[in-house]
């Protein structure tokens, strides 16, 4: 088969395309012939090395769809030729978290690796049937954008009638944070850099879209649009460049969602007002293993819809990345394997 492997840390050209073996599936594991390859920040992390050491060579890629094209001995449940969707998360299956369905608190809790590939091995449990309607495209978008917004928004228990903000609201994340906080009757401010987002954001389901200059603060804005009194949440994954605005802009009591940090992760806070003002802060990674099972049916029915940007061959993944580190994107960028 062919697949994108990293041998060193580096910039995009560190993802080579190669012809390598094809992976046996083992005893409850099945083999998926991949169609498609969502590309998620966290692919750029691993190609940097961001994450420490990684076997050489790794190919990398968490989300993704295709068919079952061979199965291990004991993996039941699905035939050759079956559609379906990579659930991303892996972990030990039998700790107190994974029994409970909090299986990203797992000590092993580690995000599946090797979707920018022909074809994957994984464990039957590790894959959930692809819903009519969706496209093997579409499919390969929900994955780990999805899956974590759903996550901190039940553990940030966002209710109807609250007012959230969204930093980053044209990437894969933010788009999918706004569709689970409009389902949820939230009144949603996206935050963006430029002009060119705001009627799609809008027909996305953000409320009001506040483009922001990068330099001046937005919690003057924010303080005006929910009458003095801050948003209830603040989903913040830009982290260096937006944190001490979502401190300045979160209500008293209110929460503040840290997903990400893709402008850095060093801040410098007060922790008097913060526990004066009885804030929360959460730390958000993926999610239960339920969630996406739970959610698929949804995009069938069209009340989620997958929004992508641009799809590229898995040939081109380089080009792929450097599309994602320029950020002029709107949606998801997919490997069309
Ligand atoms: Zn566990």
């Amino acid at each position: 088969m062919h697949a994108i492997r990293i041998h060193r840390p580096g910039d995009p050209s560190a993802l080579i395309y190669e012809e390598v073996a094809n992976p046996e599936p083992g005893p409850g594991e099945v083999r998926v012939r991949l169609r498609a390859a969502g590309v998620n920040h966290r692919d750029i992390w691993v190609r940097q090395g961001v994450f420490g050491d990684f076997p050489d060579p790794l190919i990398p890629g968490s989300d993704g769809a295709g068919e079952i094209d061979a199965l291990g001995p004991g993996a039941r449940d699905y035939a050759v030729g079956q559609k379906i969707v990579i659930n991303p998360g892996l972990s030990c299956g039998r700790c107190v978290f994974c029994l409970s369905g909090q299986q990203n608190s797992c000590a092993y809790y580690h995000i599946v690796d090797g979707t920018y590939a022909e074809q994957i091995v994984l464990p039957v449990q590790n894959v959930v049937p692809m819903p009519s309607g969706l496209t093997f495209i579409e499919a390969a978008s929900i994955g780990i954008p999805f899956v974590t917004a759903e996550d901190f928004l039940a553990r940030a228990q966002a209710v109807t009638g609250q007012t959230i903000v969204v930093w980053g609201a044209n990437g894969g994340l933010g788009l999918a944070t706004i569709q689970l906080a409009r389902i949820r009757g939230m009144r949603i401010f996206a935050v963006v850099r430029s002009n060119s987002y705001v009627d799609r954001l809008k027909q996305i389901g953000a409320s009001d879209v506040i483009v922001w200059d990068g330099k001046t603060s937005l919690s003057s804005n924010i303080m005006n649009m929910t009458a003095s009194k801050g948003a209830d949440i603040v989903v913040d994954s830009l982290g260096e460049k937006s944190f001490m605005q979502s401190l300045e802009m979160v209500r008293h009591g209110g929460t503040i969602i840290t997903v990400g940090a893709t402008t850095g992760g060093k801040i410098q806070m007060e922790l008097g007002p913060f526990f004066r003002r009885r804030l929360t802060m959460l730390g958000a990674y993926m999610g239960s293993s339920a969630i996406l099972p739970r959610i698929l049916p949804l995009f069938s029915r069209g009340t989620l819809l997958p929004v992508i940007d641009k799809t590229f061959s898995l040939s081109d993944a380089q080009a792929a990345h450097s599309h994602m580190e320029s950020r002029g994107l709107f949606g998801k960028i997919i490997l069309d394997i």
